[in-house]
């Protein structure tokens, strides 16, 4: 097996869906399976889609077209707004859109109509986080707009906190969301099929909350993959927070001083590093760096530390874990890191326990 690579328990991932859609169920709310984190990996996808997720969510376009090429049969949410540049693809292969802008709109309206197809909409509400969304005040005119519109059909609005400036989804922002929903159902006489809160920082305020008001769809990456909600980072009870774990390879390791020495300038990071001298040490290089992992998001799982980073090498402290030429070291990844990590071409993605995935369904 080529390293570096990331394992990826299939069973695990499997696990965590059916734990979070009979979790979330309970309450009526379904789950739209995020997928960004794994790059569209097919694979992956056609797990979460075996298990009951019916819409799967990117925020890439390419990632979309990666899994419909592969035949994963789901309804298809683009996360981003669409850029202008990217409406007619969007409109012509994407199932349902994220929308913030009239503009983006009325061009997605336009070549919908021209294929002949209905594509669906998702009015994004701006609750305090900051990123994308209709400002609440603006949300009637935009529906207005939006309705009078052919080609596209509302079928939800939704709001996304805790991402740009970690802005709490709690009961405040829900309330304020679910309000906002009955709102425009009334003044408009349309019917909100989905309303989405937010994304897996919504774990507390489910927990805490017995009425979710109209609030019944939320959209989860990292507590599927990471089995984490994402507002302290807490592990959620039940589910595996190690479906993935990086593995790369010793190519070499020496005794060799603490101390760098000579004279000191400016390292390939900008930087001039410091360094405790503890005499002579052992130290191991893995043949994995920056290029491939954001190595600020890994943790290993054996006796190391890591010393320092540069684009292709890894230098650990040796001293515990006594690794020769050869041996491997494995990692925990954050999100961030397993972002990059799993869309690195350099980087081989290893299934397994696919075949117990299967005994699980
Ligand atoms: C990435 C993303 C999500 C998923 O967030 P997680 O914290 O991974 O659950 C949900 N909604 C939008 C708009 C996103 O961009």
């Amino acid at each position: 097996m080529n390293l570096p690579r990331i394992d990826i328990d299939s069973a695990k991932i499997a696990h965590n869906v059916q734990k979070l859609t009979t979790l979330y169920g309970s309450k009526g709310i379904k789950i739209i399976g995020v997928t960004k984190v794994i790059g569209g990996n097919p694979a992956i996808a056609r797990i979460l889609v075996d298990n009951g997720i019916k819409i799967l969510a990117d925020s890439r376009l390419e990632n979309i077209l990666r899994m419909r090429k592969a035949g994963i049969r789901a309804q298809y949410m683009l996360l981003r707004s669409p850029a202008l540049s990217q409406v007619e693809k969007v409109a012509t292969h994407v199932h349902i859109s994220l929308n913030s802008e009239l503009i983006v709109l009325k061009e997605l309206s336009k070549h919908a109509l021209k294929n002949h197809s209905i594509h669906k909409v998702i009015l994004m509400v701006e609750l305090g986080d900051l990123r994308e969304g209709i400002m609440p005040s603006e949300m009637e005119n935009m529906v207005r707009e939006v309705i009078g519109l052919k080609g596209i059909v509302l079928i939800g609005i939704g709001t996304n906190l805790a991402c740009f400036n970690g802005i709490a989804p709690d009961l405040d922002k829900m309330t304020e969301l679910s309000s906002i929903a009955v709102h425009l159902e009334n003044k408009f006489s349309i019917c909100l099929n989905i309303v989405s809160g937010g994304n897996s920082a919504n774990y507390h305020w489910f927990k805490s909350s017995k009425k979710l008001g109209r609030i019944n769809s939320l959209r989860l990456g990292e507590s599927i993959f990471l089995g984490r909600e994402a507002l302290c980072r807490e592990p959620i009870p039940g589910l595996f927070t190690d479906i993935f774990t990086l593995v790369a390879e010793v190519i070499e390791a020496k005794q060799k001083p603490s101390m760098p020495y000579g004279k000191a300038y400016q390292n390939m990071n900008g930087e001039i590093p410091c360094f405790k001298d503890i005499g002579l040490m052992s130290r191991a290089i893995l043949g994995i760096g920056q290029q491939d992992v954001l190595v600020s998001g890994i943790v290993p799982k054996q006796e190391v530390t890591i010393l320092g980073a540069s684009s292709d090498h890894i230098v650990v402290d040796n001293n515990k874990a006594n690794l020769t030429v050869g041996d491997t070291v494995t990692f925990d990844l954050d999100y961030n890191a397993l972002l990059r990590g799993l869309n690195s071409i350099h980087i081989t993605k290893n299934h397994v326990n696919y075949q117990k995935c299967q005994e699980v369904l």
